[in-house]
């Protein structure tokens, strides 16, 4: 039998209520063998998530600086969750355990991790379930990233035919001290624990159905998205759509494990699953998606097409201050080089300067303001009509294209338009593929 991960996140275990549903969900399918859960996160839209209050705890007691307000907090949101669910852990006494490290001067990612910790506490005694440390099974390396042999120790730690429980966000380091992932990272944990144990699927229990197609505060009613591929996700998501941890498609991509995003409150929407490829549809894109602050820097040279190194030498001067780049698109006498703004943060005057006196082109601007547009789309390059639908769309909305990127993925037509018309072009194109 096939088995699956599934990885809960924060909402979904914010309160007795929420955990009874993971705890429903859970039993409802026998290959659902590996459970990964999150810290408790907000019951509502001004609480706070329990790793939250966990790194205000280590900052102010790192200040010695009494910390027992927030770590009350913590306490009572744990003590109210075991006793509602009839736990019969000694949750008092983890919880002294934990405070008395805080004040002890444990270390900011151990802390961070006890909210994840604790909760799989509760739910591997509430289902009965195996707990496993990930600080004995994930390590990291000294560079702070995953060391691969963390899954040959997962699978020795998930070896037998029962019922785990994995805290999501953190692993160890070689010398046993805790290491945490990137904020969200439990969703990197799920697809470690998918990968190791080669699960059927990944499946990813949050607070919403899946991915829509477009941007809802940006376009009216957009429609779910069922199937995408890893790739049509990658570029949904660099343009905004969150749903999943950047860097947690990366090890079920590898195994070609499915990724299913779905929805605790709603087990019976489909969600959306994530797959190596797809079948496609008549609506011929997956999604499109936009984001405001880019610049773009605009270079004019004749005859750059005929020499050599010139886009080199611009890029070198990039890279000089430290700026990364996005998109280069080019013409035979042009290119332009597209900066997130938060790279650019101030440089902007002196990189022209730079680029002028060292590149001395005909040419140089920096034009500010420009918003990205990716509509995304498995096969689309293959396909007639589907630029003439997505230019058209714009010309008739009058929306004016700055510049156009096509590159060479084949999944992505990436517009540049002005922030102002960011909504406007958005709305079009989804119009335009799905009526
Ligand atoms: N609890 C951690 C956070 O809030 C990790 C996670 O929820 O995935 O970022």
């Amino acid at each position: 039998m096939k088995k699956i991960v599934c990885k809960f996140g924060g909402s979904s275990v914010a309160d007795a209520a929420q955990v009874g549903k993971v705890v429903s969900i859970v039993r409802s399918d026998e290959r659902r063998c590996f459970v990964v859960p999150s810290a408790p996160g907000k019951r509502s839209d001004d609480d706070t998530k329990i790793t939250d209050l966990l790194y205000l705890c280590h900052e102010l007691a790192r200040q010695n600086i009494d910390f027992s307000e927030p770590f009350n907090k913590i306490s009572t949101r744990f003590l109210d969750l075991s006793k509602a669910l009839n736990v019969s852990i000694d949750m008092e006494r983890l919880l002294a355990e934990v405070e008395g490290k805080i004040a002890g001067g444990a270390g900011r990612d151990y802390v961070a991790s006890r909210g994840e910790y604790l909760c799989g506490r509760i739910l591997s005694d509430i289902l009965d379930a195996a707990f496993v440390d990930p600080a004995e099974a994930i390590l990291f390396r000294s560079d702070g990233r995953l060391d691969s042999d963390s899954y040959r120790r997962l699978r020795t730690h998930l070896s037998d035919e029962r019922l785990y429980v994995i805290p999501g966000f953190y692993g160890a380091d070689a010398e046993g001290e805790i290491v945490t992932f990137s904020r969200g990272g439990s969703d990197i944990t799920g697809a470690i624990v998918a990968r190791a144990v080669e699960a059927e699927v990944y499946e990813n229990w949050t607070d919403v159905s899946g991915l829509l197609m477009a941007d809802p505060r940006l376009v009216p009613d957009p429609l779910p998205v069922e199937e995408i591929t890893y790739r049509e996700m990658r570029e949904l998501a660099y343009m905004g759509a969150d749903v999943l941890h950047d860097e947690a498609m990366f090890p079920v991509r590898t195994a070609e494990i499915p990724i299913h995003i779905r929805n605790t409150n709603r087990p019976e929407d489909a969600g959306t699953l994530i797959l190596p490829s797809r079948e496609l549809t008549e609506r011929m894109i997956a999604g499109v998606a936009g984001r405001p602050n880019f610049s773009m820097l605009f270079i004019e040279k004749d005859l750059m097409n005929q020499t050599t190194g010139f886009g080199q030498r611009v890029l070198e001067v990039v890279a000089r201050h430290g700026i990364s780049y996005d998109h280069t698109p080019s013409g035979i006498d042009t290119m332009s080089v597209i900066i997130q703004d938060e790279q650019l943060d101030g440089k902007g005057e002196l990189l022209v300067e730079d680029i002028q006196r060292i590149i001395e082109p005909d040419r140089i601007e920096l034009i500010q303001g420009l918003a990205l547009i990716a509509t995304v789309g498995e096969g689309m390059s293959h396909r007639v009509g589907i630029a003439a639908r997505l230019f058209t769309a714009l010309a008739d909305a009058g929306v004016n294209v700055r510049v156009i990127d096509q590159g060479a993925s084949e999944i992505n037509i990436i517009v540049g338009v002005e922030e102002a018309d960011l909504e406007t072009a958005l709305v079009a194109i989804y119009r335009a593929f799905v009526n």
